[in-house]
């Protein structure tokens, strides 16, 4: 089989779906790569070094689909790339189903195969395959870096011959992959760092990491009013009036302290509740910034305006871009090029470039959406958690 891979033709997509050290590993299963000139090259990969990794460089994006069998990218296809499958080809990306509808019955018209890296079932066989928690991961690591390029002031204390400084504090809204990502990049720079999230079974995670997780003002003790927006399989449930009222009032209350807010919170299925207000951005000290990684779902905070940092009237910058994981393309290529790589060694038992999509696998069945003419998302429940 010939794994083909196309440069991104998103606007500002900096990732690619391949690096050197994953063709490496393909090759062992079997596989030869093709890669379209200059795809590595905005992710720090020149067409010289996949060649040294012994990936063929073809001219144009036709030539990868005309000749892969499998595509591996990262966005979901554009309507001029799905035009490009046909029968017998498998392409791997990104595609969100749920959300593009018209995208997934173009691709089935096409006959292809499409594994939708956003629909791997979240067990722990298919962590390795997990693009949306690596993804996560690395947009944690960067909201926190893109704060602190925006905030003028140190996250560690300090005692200095020219005065003393105090440490940042820093509140992270929604403790999910990419919340804790961020509380361990707040804490390893020095700020006492603050976590709020309505699963109150994170709050031992929010705590290993250093950071002090809020609590509610419940009667119960340890949280036990806080389960109110707990779900089933780890995903968050809307909190009831009651519950919010309470969050709020929380959150005002810290506003005035709080030199960065971070937040994650989102709920599948819907827009992303709105928990940092305008008031509270009216709260906060002049020089804070918001960071808002729910953005591309309408954001957390009120003042988001998706893909733009704004600077709200009293001088609180509001960070909403939707790329963090683009923004750090070396680093999230090559985890995204490792998950895909661990998704074609499940494809390819035999190690011998010969590809089995085992629709008894519950990983391949579950990311599976379209295969050989039919659209087949959503998949059945998986038999094993
Ligand atoms: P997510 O991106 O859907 O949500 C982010 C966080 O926002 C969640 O922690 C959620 O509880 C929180 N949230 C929602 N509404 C909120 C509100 N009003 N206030 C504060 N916080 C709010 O979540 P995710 O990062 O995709 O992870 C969800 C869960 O799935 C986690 O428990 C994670 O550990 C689990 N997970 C499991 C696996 C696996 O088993 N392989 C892989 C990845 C994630």
């Amino acid at each position: 089989n010939k794994v083909g891979v196309p440069r991104e033709i998103t606007a500002g997509e900096s990732r690619v779906g391949l690096t050197p050290e994953s063709a490496l590993q393909l090759v062992k299963l079997g596989h030869d790569c093709l890669v379209e000139t200059g795809a590595g090259l905005s992710a720090g990969f020149s067409d010289e070094a996949y060649r040294a990794a012994g990936v063929r460089v073809v001219a144009t994006r036709e030539a990868v689909y005309a000749e892969g069998d499998v595509i591996a990218k990262v966005r979901p296809p554009q309507a001029d790339e799905v035009a490009l499958l046909s029968a017998g080809k498998t392409l791997i990306s990104f595609f969100y189903p749920a959300q593009n509808k018209d995208l997934l019955e173009q691709a089935r018209e096409t006959g292809a195969s499409v594994i939708a890296m956003d629909m791997v079932p979240r067990i722990s066989r298919a962590q390795k395959m997990d693009a949306l928690s690596s993804m996560a991961n690395v947009a944690g690591y960067r909201a926190v870096i893109e704060a602190g390029s925006n905030f003028g002031r140190f996250f560690t204390g300090q005692v200095t011959a020219a005065g003393k400084v105090p440490p940042a504090k820093v509140l992270v809204i929604g403790a999910g992959v990419a919340g804790l990502a961020a509380i361990g990049t707040a804490t390893s720079l020095g700020a006492i760092t603050y976590a709020f999230d309505v699963r109150p079974e994170v709050a031992e995670q929010i705590e290993s990491m250093g950071a002090e997780f809020v609590y509610l003002d419940f009667a119960h003790s340890q949280g036990g009013g806080q389960q109110d927006g707990a779900a089933t399989g780890g995903y968050a449930a809307p909190s009831s009036p009651e519950f919010r009222e309470k969050q709020l009032a929380k959150f005002r209350e810290l506003a005035p302290e709080i030199d960065i807010v971070i937040t994650t919170a989102l709920i599948p299925g819907r827009d992303a509740p709105k928990l940092w207000l305008e008031d509270m951005v009216a709260a906060m000290k002049p020089g804070s910034v918001v960071v808002d990684l729910a953005a591309e779902r309408g954001g957390n905070c009120d003042l988001t305006v998706p893909d733009q940092k704004i600077v709200s009237p009293n001088g609180v910058t509001i960070v909403g871009y939707t790329d963090f994981p683009s923004r750090m393309a070396a680093q999230a290529s090559t985890l995204y090029a490792t998950n895909v790589r661990h998704m074609l060694s499940d494809l390819t038992p035999g190690k011998d470039g010969v590809l089995v999509h085992n629709m008894d696998d519950d990983v391949i069945r579950g990311a599976t959406v379209t295969k050989a003419g039919e659209i087949t998302f959503p998949p059945p429940p998986p038999k094993i958690q």
